[in-house]
């Protein structure tokens, strides 16, 4: 952190600058906030050479939106740090210091949670290197990419026949690897009748050849060829360093997620949450929206103080 914009009492500090951290801090700043982005530059889709399904942006490299990102919201002024952030406190007096790893520490009115998740995969040999890139989770961001290709999908859950399904619709080609879950027969029936192959065994490793996936290997014996793997993960919410601030969390087949309301209130005060730490389905441009949602919300309560939910509750009528 520069001289500048260490000691300085900030409006608003914003932990994390991934799609909604960035446009959260854009709109604060566009509407004269003093506002301070402090990120570690490791947004969870970081692997993946494009992200897709974004208007205007489609097929973007990841980093290079993120890059776009910092400019725009720093020509308006905002301050982008790179660094992590340790530790986040509330005062006696109602305000928050944040700390970084590089030993520096800001003070703000308001503290913005756009910290992201992390996905876990399963501990099989050679998956982490596959992530993001033939190894995939989600069929709308990577589904175009493999269509038609040979595609396996590992099961983590009990909801994992349902992502096989889903991934129908962009092969024929396809293998379901329960890899030790037991699932009803009715839901492998499902499968079967979708001309999806059930392949038992356990996955010991996932095999490439030349950074190509080319298949994984079953009992450490046989190898199933493959395109393209599709693995659901559990998203874990990256709270590193800000538990202390006792933000509520809720549990979900996806994962663990900070509780916010629409537009990002947390169960403390001047703490808001937004992007995948408070819903992990949200794609780019839904993270982008809710983290813009959340900057326009926070500033009109800093004028106007907390707004009664029920005050802006729709009367509905019948259209005449
Ligand atoms: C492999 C993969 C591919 C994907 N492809 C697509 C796609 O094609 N299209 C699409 O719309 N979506 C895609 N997604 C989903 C996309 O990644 C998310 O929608 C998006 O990243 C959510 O934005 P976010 O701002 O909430 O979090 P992130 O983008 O993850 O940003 C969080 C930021 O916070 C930072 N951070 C975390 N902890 C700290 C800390 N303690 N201190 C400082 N900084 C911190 C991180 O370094 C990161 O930069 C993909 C996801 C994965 C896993």
């Amino acid at each position: 952190m520069n001289t500048e914009q260490r000691g300085r009492n900030y409006d608003v500090a914003i932990v994390g600058g991934g799609a909604a951290g960035l446009s959260a801090a854009l709109t604060l700043a566009r509407a004269r906030r003093e506002v301070i982005v402090i990120d570690a530059g490791t947004p969870r889709n970081a692997p993946a050479a494009a992200a897709h399904g974004l208007i205007g942006l489609e097929g973007i490299n990841p980093m290079q939106l993120l890059e776009r990102g910092r400019r725009e919201a720093a020509s308006y002024g905002a301050h982008i740090v790179e660094a992590s952030v340790t530790s986040a406190t509330k005062t006696d007096e109602g305000e928050f210091v944040v700390r970084l790893d590089d030993g520096s520490s800001v003070q703000t009115g308001q503290l913005v949670l756009a910290t992201g998740v992390r996905d876990e995969l399963p501990d099989i040999t050679g998956l982490a290197q596959r992530w993001g890139r033939d190894a995939v989770h989600c069929p709308y961001c990577h589904g175009w990419e493999i269509r038609d290709q040979r595609i396996g999908v590992l099961a983590t859950s009990p909801m994992s026949v349902m992502k096989a399904l889903l991934f129908r619709q962009w092969s024929e080609y396809m293998w379901f690897l329960p890899n030790g879950i037991d699932f009803a027969a009715d839901q492998l029936e499902q499968l079967t009748e979708k001309g999806i192959i059930v392949v038992p065994g356990d996955v010991s490793s996932v095999e490439a050849t030349d950074d190509h996936l080319t298949g994984v290997m079953l009992d450490k014996t046989t190898t199933l060829a493959l395109d393209a793997l599709a693995v659901p993960t559990t998203a874990s919410p990256r709270l590193e360093g800000l538990h202390d601030l006792g933000v509520d969390t809720s549990e979900s087949a996806a994962g663990v997620s900070v509780v916010a309301d629409a537009t990002g209130h947390t169960s403390v005060p001047g703490v808001w949450a937004t992007g995948n730490l408070v819903n992990p389905g949200m794609q780019v441009s839904e993270a982008a929206a809710h983290g813009g949602r959340l900057a326009m919300t926070l500033n009109t309560e800093l004028f106007f103080g907390p707004i009664d939910p029920a005050s802006m509750a729709n009367t509905s009528k019948k259209a005449a």
